[in-house]
């Protein structure tokens, strides 16, 4: 009898165990949904298990200046985190994380981060490098750390930078990103794109200055911080459109310049350039030289756009004038003037998809 009952106390255990884990996944996945534009057509996010990641991967580099990280300790949230969590560097999630990062940059995995961001978000592992069943067992992963840190209790807390954050998104102008996005049209002719186009925008509070990109069935994915890039931690909405409108640009262009792949490196290997000629601090001057091509053309174009809608110079240089200053872009200007005689000469290309090997000459042109 005495057996009995302590074989009914350990079932009840592990059951309430189980089911607080279960909880704690249910808790996690359903905490995404902020709010939903539906006057401009963008879905909106942000998402606890999103936050955590990056939470998990500074603790990953000890906090120590890596991608993630950056600047970050200055961040009164950082300061936050460190506290919360510095005493959970010894989980087994935070021991076996490497597989989810990108540990030759000290970054996260921007490939598993739109991986999960699709998984979460939409259900989706189509054309994943990431298939359903890694997925599943991360996001099992991370609950059980959720739950072994008592996350709720830091999220809880955070409840003010997530109010103010809530706030400031409510307000963003996002009819000027729907502008920007018509001008984008106009400037690079998309004939070839779909009018079904979403845009969905996940925002995290830890993970400075970034901002990713994703294509996925129509529907274009962005990761991005609130914060503006001169570092002071305040949240900054024309950083955002900015960033918005860079990513939207890549979504479309990587893919075209894609194409010509081996042409840039026949340009690469005929003039003998050097990245460090293209770009001079990373992660850009690692990438590979097609990549390097789109981070290029993604500003000019930017810079093209912003210049044709607020009818000013100056909007040249927001685009520009640090990235060539520095952010290391020495060939920002140039691409910029690349794209003079795609201009005034419009009826001989069918859009910009057909004026990427002349760019890609002029740019690589001794
Ligand atoms: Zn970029």
């Amino acid at each position: 009898m005495k057996n009995y009952a302590y074989f009914i106390f350990i079932f009840v255990v592990v059951i309430t165990i189980f089911s607080l884990l279960v909880k704690d996944v249910q808790k996690l996945r359903t905490q995404t949904l902020v709010l939903k534009n539906e006057i401009y057509g963008q879905d909106i996010y942000r998402s606890q298990l999103i936050d955590l990641y990056f939470i998990a991967a500074s603790l990953y580099y000890n906090f120590e200046d890596s991608s993630v990280v950056n600047d970050g300790t200055k961040n009164v949230l950082y300061d936050e985190v460190i506290e919360f969590y510095s005493r959970h560097s010894e989980h087994n999630f935070i021991k076996n994380l490497h597989k989810y990062l990108d540990t030759y940059n000290s970054d996260i995995d921007s490939n598993f981060l739109m991986a999960l961001v699709r998984y979460l978000l939409f259900d989706c592992t189509k054309e994943s490098p990431f298939n359903k069943i890694v997925l599943e067992e991360f996001v099992a992963d991370i609950s059980e750390f959720y739950s072994d840190t008592n996350s709720h209790n830091f999220f809880e807390n955070s409840y003010q930078h997530y109010n103010s954050l809530d706030n400031f998104i409510n307000n963003i102008d996002f009819g000027l990103l729907d502008n920007l996005i018509s001008e984008i049209d106009i400037y690079l002719e998309r004939k070839d794109f779909s009018e079904n186009q979403q845009y969905t925008i996940v925002f995290s509070l830890f993970r400075p200055y970034m901002a990713s990109f994703y294509n996925s069935n129509d529907n274009y994915i962005a990761i991005l911080s609130p914060y503006g890039i001169d570092r002071d931690f305040e949240y900054n909405e024309n950083q955002i459109i900015k960033t918005l409108v860079h990513e939207i640009l890549h979504c479309y262009i990587n893919e075209h310049v894609h194409k010509y792949e081996d042409y840039i490196l026949q340009n690469v290997e005929m003039f003998n350039w050097h990245k460090s000629e293209f770009n001079t601090r990373a992660p850009y001057a690692n990438m590979d030289w097609h990549r390097i091509f789109d981070e290029n053309l993604v500003r000019a174009v930017q810079a093209k756009i912003y210049y044709t809608f607020f009818k000013s110079e100056d909007a040249i240089d927001y685009i520009l004038r640090d990235e060539y200053e520095i952010g290391g872009f020495k060939k920002a200007y140039d691409f910029y003037d690349s794209l003079d005689a795609y201009e005034i000469s419009r009826n001989i290309y069918d859009g910009i998809k057909e004026y990427i090997p002349q760019i890609i000459n002029k740019v690589f042109e001794r």
